[in-house]
C-alpha cells in the first residue's frame, strides 16, 4: 500500500488570517480499503491470518464504510465475510451493499432491537451456530488492533500545532492522539449529535493500548472536541455543508465525503473564520476517506452531491 501525501492547501482567507492548512489525503491510499479503514483493519486482517479464521464477521449500517471495506479485505486476502446488517433488506441494493455482495460478502440484516444486543455472547453463540467459527470485528471496526494501526497515520505531528480528524467511534482519533504523544493539539469533530461522550470514549480506547491511566491522562490533555459541528446528527446533511463541499472541490480539486470529513472540514474552516486558530498556526486535517458513501447520500436525496 502506497503511502498517501500531504498537500498544503492556498486560499484568500487562510493568507489573510496567516493560517497554514495541510491535508493528509489518506483517501488516496486505497480506492475501496479507504482511508482510517485501512488502518483500522491492518492488524485485525494480519490477525485473522495468523489465527487461522477464515471468515470474518462485522457489523454495521446500510451504507457503513467499514462494512465495504471489510468486503474488500476479504477478496484480497482471501477470507469469506459476513456482514451483519442493522434494519431491513432493501432492493435494489444500495451502492454500498450491492458492492460488497458483489466482492463476496454474505449479509444478514437484523432489526434494530437485535443490534443493540449483537455484542452479547448470546448473540455471538447464535450466530456461531450458522456460521461457524469466524473472527469478529466490531461495528465500525474500533478494537486494540485498529488502534494500533490508526497510530500509524500521521508519521510526524511535531510538524503541526493543530491536528484536526472526524469521529464515529473514536478509534482512529485515539490512535492518532497516542502517536501524537503531545507534541501537537488534536481536535476531534464527532459526525453525530451530542458528542461530548467521546471523550471517555476515547481516554478507555487509549488506555487499552497504554494500560496506564496516568499516561492515558496525560496523553488526553492534548485531546479537545468540537461537537457542533454534527449539522443535525449522524448522516444528516444540508445544503450549506453541501455548498462548503462543493466550493472546496472548485477550489483544491479534491472531494470530502460529507457524513464525516466535510463535517471536520467545515467546522475547520468555521473556527479559522472566528479566529479561533491563533495567527500563525500550522493545521494538518486528517482526510479520513469514506468516498463511497457519497453514492448512499445521492440515492437516498435523489440528487448530485458533486456536479
Ligand atoms: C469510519 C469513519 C470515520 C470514523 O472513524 P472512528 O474510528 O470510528 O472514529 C471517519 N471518517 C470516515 C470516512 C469513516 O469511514
Amino acid at each position: 500500500m502506497e503511502r498517501s501525501n500531504i498537500s498544503l492547501i492556498k486560499n484568500p482567507l487562510l493568507d489573510e488570517k496567516n493560517i497554514e492548512v495541510s491535508v493528509l489525503r489518506d483517501d488516496l491510499n486505497h480506492p475501496i480499503i479507504q482511508g482510517n479503514k485501512f488502518w483500522k483493519l491492518k492488524y485485525n486482517i494480519s490477525n485473522a491470518q495468523k489465527k487461522g479464521n477464515s471468515n470474518i464477521l462485522t457489523f454495521g449500517g446500510a451504507y457503513s464504510n467499514h462494512i465495504l471495506a471489510v468486503a474488500q479485505a476479504g477478496k484480497e486476502f482471501g477470507f469469506k465475510t459476513i456482514g451483519i446488517i442493522r434494519g431491513e433488506e432493501n432492493l435494489p441494493l444500495n451502492f454500498t451493499l450491492k458492492t460488497a455482495t458483489e466482492l463476496g460478502m454474505q449479509l444478514h440484516y437484523i432489526d434494530r432491537t437485535t443490534y443493540k444486543i449483537k455484542h452479547t455472547q448470546d448473540f455471538k453463540d447464535y450466530l456461531r451456530n450458522i456460521y461457524g467459527a469466524f473472527y469478529l470485528i466490531p461495528e465500525g471496526g474500533t478494537n486494540y488492533y485498529a488502534v494500533n494501526g490508526c497510530m500509524e497515520i500521521i508519521k510526524d505531528s511535531s510538524l503541526y500545532d493543530y491536528v484536526c480528524c472526524p469521529i464515529g467511534t473514536g478509534g482512529t482519533i485515539s490512535g492518532i492522539t497516542i502517536a501524537n504523544k503531545n507534541q501537537s493539539k488534536v481536535i476531534g469533530f464527532p459526525a453525530l449529535k451530542n458528542g461530548d461522550f467521546l471523550k471517555d470514549e476515547v481516554h478507555s480506547q487509549i488506555n487499552s493500548v497504554t494500560q496506564d491511566e496516568e499516561l492515558t491522562d496525560i496523553l488526553m490533555e492534548s485531546f479537545s472536541l468540537q461537537t457542533d459541528y454534527h449539522f443535525g446528527g449522524y448522516a444528516k446533511i444540508n445544503e450549506e455543508l453541501i455548498n462548503f463541499v462543493r466550493e472546496f472541490n472548485s477550489i483544491h480539486g479534491f472531494k470530502w465525503d460529507l457524513i464525516y470529513n466535510g463535517k471536520m472540514a467545515f467546522g475547520v474552516f468555521d473556527l479559522i473564520k472566528k479566529n479561533h486558530f491563533p495567527k500563525g498556526s500550522k493545521i494538518l486535517l486528517v482526510h479520513t476517506g469514506g468516498l463511497q458513501g457519497i453514492n448512499g447520500l445521492e440515492e437516498r436525496f435523489k440528487r448530485k452531491i458533486y456536479e
